[in-house]
């Protein structure tokens, strides 16, 4: 067992975001271990460029609202508790909602013979401020125990 050293928090530099971004590293695997998991605090109407993980990643976001687009597809919001996959190779961008801010947990893999990710061009304002589409949470009765 190792207790690792808290590593200092980085801020994410101007050619992969827009606005304020800080990325904690939480584990980075020695091999044979390839996984990768950051903590990434967007602060209201930041976001990461477009971009696409070789082996996919899920974001889990833990904290505030934000938003999350696939190529070619719609801006989505996403909020405390929402779990997102890409799968590989999928160009897609995450950030803060413009009045909000928004945590979330970055999970994905190295692979063994090529780039993490492949960055892009950087999210205009028209792409990050296009009309979001809201998703139904969904409800039901608390299940109690004992
Ligand atoms: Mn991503």
């Amino acid at each position: 067992m190792d207790i690792q050293p808290n590593q200092p928090t980085a801020k994410g530099g101007p050619d992969m975001f827009t606005g304020d971004v800080w990325l904690d590293v939480i584990v980075r695997g020695e091999e044979p271990s390839r996984v990768r998991v950051n903590v990434v605090r967007f602060a209201p109407g930041a976001r990461n460029a477009w971009h696409a993980h070789a082996v996919g990643q899920t974001i889990h976001v833990t904290e505030g609202l934000g938003r999350v687009q696939a190529r070619g597809g719609e801006v989505i919001e996403i909020r405390a508790g929402d779990t997102i996959h890409t799968p590989p190779r999928e160009w897609h961008w995450h950030g803060a909602a413009p009045d909000h801010f928004m945590t979330h947990l970055a999970i994905w893999e190295a692979p063994a013979d090529e780039p993490e990710s492949e960055w892009g061009d950087q999210v205009t304002d028209a792409e990050y401020l296009a009309q979001p589409t809201e998703r139904q949470t969904a409800t039901r009765d608390v299940k109690e125990i004992g």
